[in-house]
């Protein structure tokens, strides 16, 4: 009999490899494969899975909304879409519009337009990111992605992008001048192994952007809706962006993403400059209400903090630290081991996320309890001595 991984091979382009675990259902932070192995969900499918699996809110509110009305287009308006909207502005406490997008790279691709548009009705020609930062792999997003290996072989690109590194507010200010339209920047960097910036860098950035007339584009895709600790990341810091963008754990696992203006960016966009067919349909306008309306901060933040105390305390030749914030953190290693680590962590019921070499991705479902945090602080040392070994 072929295996479902034969088949998946077969069957799809090489993009992505070959996957290691196949997955058949959940339940909560707990998720089993299609041959029955029970694991620990520790990365949520790259932070998405904010409520879990088959969480009972989010099961109701998508099969209701499924049931009733599916999709609208933009022709016409729906009730689902209203309420979020207005339920992300009232987190954000602060005046702003939304559009909705189906996916980060989606709700970047909005921000960027929105960016060219500025640019070009007040004479600004070029755009700043940061080194091995990541927004995206549609063309424009990925224009603004600083990760070489995954950029440069599809560039050039139509857009003048200029890279500084990370963290290092000095040269973003030597980087932004008045011809500069936009900043676009993540509050922690993800897919570069959840680095967060020092402290002050983006309140920092708000200054620099604000002192230059640029937009500065904050994108929480991965960040946001009580990852951290916080609903965005941004709040914590201290500054407000011109432009946000969310995806990732807003719909909880249905497809979202969304772009946010605040101020005069809000109204950059005139009737007829951007759109979506599926941008904000019903199903997963619902699914994301249920998000919003169940992820418990408090909780959030006790976990966090059991879960990072708990790898600062474990003394092991192969890890060298934690970094990050909230249930978003990168347990860090002292040697390039991660994939093995990953290896060993699935071989004991565990799935984390080998992000970088040298680092391990956590950010498992916002309701994973105390119990599962320590089961998996329990079995992480010898993880670690058979990633070691083998
Ligand atoms: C995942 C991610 C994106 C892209 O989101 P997709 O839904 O995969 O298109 C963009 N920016 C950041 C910071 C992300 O983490």
């Amino acid at each position: 009999m072929t295996s479902l991984f034969d088949r998946f091979e077969a069957a799809f382009m090489p993009n992505y490899g070959v996957p290691p675990v196949a997955l058949a259902r959940g339940e909560g932070s707990v998720v089993w494969g299609t041959d029955g192995t029970e694991y620990l969900d520790m990365f949520g499918g790259i932070a998405v899975s904010s409520l879990g699996h088959a969480h009972p809110a989010l099961v109701g509110a998508v099969s209701k909304q499924v049931a009733t009305l599916a999709h609208t287009s933009n022709l016409l308006l729906h009730e689902r879409e209203v309420e979020l909207a207005e339920k992300l502005l009232e987190l954000l406490q602060a005046p702003g519009k939304v559009f909705l997008a189906n996916s980060g790279t989606e709700a970047n691709e909005a921000a960027l337009k929105l960016a060219i548009k500025y640019g070009k009705t007040t004479g600004r020609s070029y755009f700043v990111a940061a080194e091995m930062g990541f927004h995206g792999r549609t063309l424009g997003a990925l224009s603004l992605t600083g990760k070489p290996s995954i950029r440069d072989q599809f560039g050039p690109f139509p857009l003048d992008v200029r890279f500084v590194p990370y963290g290092d507010a000095d040269a973003l200010a030597a980087a932004v001048d008045g011809d500069c339209a936009a900043v676009f920047l993540e509050p922690t960097q993800g897919e570069a192994g959840v680095v967060p910036p020092p402290d002050g860098y983006m309140a920092r950035a708000r200054e620099i952007t604000r002192a230059a007339g640029a937009l500065l584009v904050a994108d929480e895709i991965q960040s946001a809706i009580g990852r951290t600790g916080h609903w965005f990341a941004h709040q914590a810091d201290g500054y407000l962006p011109d432009v946000l963008t969310l995806a990732k754990g807003l719909g909880g696992g249905l497809p979202i993403g969304a772009c946010v203006g605040f101020g005069p960016a809000a109204t950059i966009f005139e009737k007829g400059d951007h759109g979506s067919t599926f941008g904000g349909n019903p199903v997963s306008c619902a699914a994301a209400l249920a998000v919003l309306e169940n992820v418990d901060l408090a909780h959030v933040r006790v976990v966090a903090a059991e879960l990072r105390d708990g790898i600062e305390a474990i003394s092991h030749p192969l890890l060298k630290g934690v970094r990050g914030r909230g249930l978003w953190l990168a347990a860090v290693l002292t040697e390039d081991r991660a994939a093995q680590v990953q290896a060993a962590a699935q071989r004991a019921g565990f799935l984390v996320n080998a992000v970088q070499p040298d680092a391990l991705r956590l950010a498992p479902p916002l309701v994973i309890t105390s119990a599962q945090v320590r089961s998996f602080l329990t079995a992480f040392p010898s993880i670690l001595d058979e990633a070691a070994d083998g």
